[in-house]
């Protein structure tokens, strides 16, 4: 199968690239074009997944379909913007159609939970690689940035935190675990819901936010920069599941979510009168876990008080491991 059959049998002919609000020019042309309502911005971001680095060479086509774009979509969220569409650039080796298959099968199922269509993309031939990148709206001047954090402010997480670095073991295949463990684990490493809607929801709310890619406390270093503030995490308040707790016991439950990455779940800011209208919604979940004071960096607190701050935050590409 040749490029342009290989583009229109498993991309331009799937559902989710048949458009959709804001798309007025789909796959095709030498551009798509995207509308944005009066009063609206564009939104943009891009995330590559290099096989061997971001994902093992050989693994599920589907779930990679899924992953590949959640974890795109989820820079979309961390910034309040709704959805529009994404492009994909693909670098293949010598796949199959089943492999192809597989894979636009689950690119369309997050496509569809994100309510975004495919509108472009590249493809060429060399190590399995896969760059996505999102298109959203949010209203002028109301997208989350990190720099808005000020002294007073709650800090908040969006959900449970540490699960896909917990799952990285079974992902890799180096340890096994009871599938009540494994399960919930594995689905979030695989398929990370991007929080779209609590995104959109902290829009004139939060004062800063982002996304935990990298894990808590460095993405927390983010925000404390960017803002110019320090921000204090409560260890006791920090959320762990039970799936992860069981699989890993207590304590590597709680690195894992300090500094594992991958977790796609939001952190932000807000003025504790800010939550009180999220809390009410029944369908969020929101943690408090710590706040935000005058100074710089980001101290982790025993329940005791006590400054526990680790070394070594998250990973980082082209850093010396220590
Ligand atoms: P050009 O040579 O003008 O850059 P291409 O021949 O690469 O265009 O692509 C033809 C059309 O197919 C374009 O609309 C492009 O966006 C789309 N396309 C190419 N690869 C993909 C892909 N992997 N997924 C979705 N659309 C794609
Ligand atoms: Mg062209």
């Amino acid at each position: 199968m040749g490029e342009f059959e290989l583009i229109n049998h498993y991309f331009a002919a799937a559902p989710c690239a048949q458009g959709g609000e804001g798309v007025a020019l789909g796959i095709g042309d030498d551009c798509a074009l995207l509308d944005l309502p009066p009063g609206e911005q564009l939104a943009v971001s891009t995330d590559t997944l290099v096989a061997g680095v971001h994902f093992p060479a050989v693994c599920d086509p589907l779930l990679l379909g899924q992953r590949s774009l959640a974890v795109a979509a989820s820079d979309l969220a961390a910034m309040g913007a709704t959805a529009i569409g994404f492009t994909l650039a693909l670098t293949l080796p010598d796949v199959g159609p089943d492999w192809l298959a597989a894979y636009a099968d689950g690119l369309g199922r997050m496509a569809h939970r994100c309510r975004m269509s495919l509108i472009g993309g590249d493809t060429t031939r060399g190590p399995l690689s896969i760059t996505v990148t999102v298109f959203g709206r949010v209203p002028a001047g109301q997208a989350l940035r990190r720099s808005g954090a000020r002294p007073g402010d709650l800090l908040c997480v969006g959900g449970s935190l540490g699960k896909a670095a917990g799952a990285l073991p079974l992902v890799l295949g180096e340890r096994e675990a009871p599938a009540a463990q494994a399960e919930p684990l594995l689905a979030h490493y695989w398929s990370p819901m991007p929080q779209l809607t609590l995104g959109a929801l902290l829009r004139g709310k939060a004062t800063a936010a982002l996304d935990i890619s990298d894990g808590l406390l460095a993405d927390c270093g983010h925000i404390a920069k960017a803002s110019g503030v320090a921000l204090e995490v409560n260890l006791a308040q920090v959320p762990v599941s039970p799936a992860l707790e069981a699989f890993l016991g207590r304590e590597a439950a709680l690195q894992a979510a300090l500094t594992g990455g991958d977790d796609y779940v939001l952190a932000f800011t807000l003025p504790p009168e800010a939550l009180a209208p999220l809390a009410g919604l029944g369908c969020i979940e929101v943690h408090i876990i710590g706040r935000v004071l005058e100074g710089q960096g980001v101290t982790l607190r025993d329940s005791q008080g006590q400054d526990i701050t680790p070394v070594q935050r998250g990973y980082q590409h082209f850093r010396e491991r220590p």
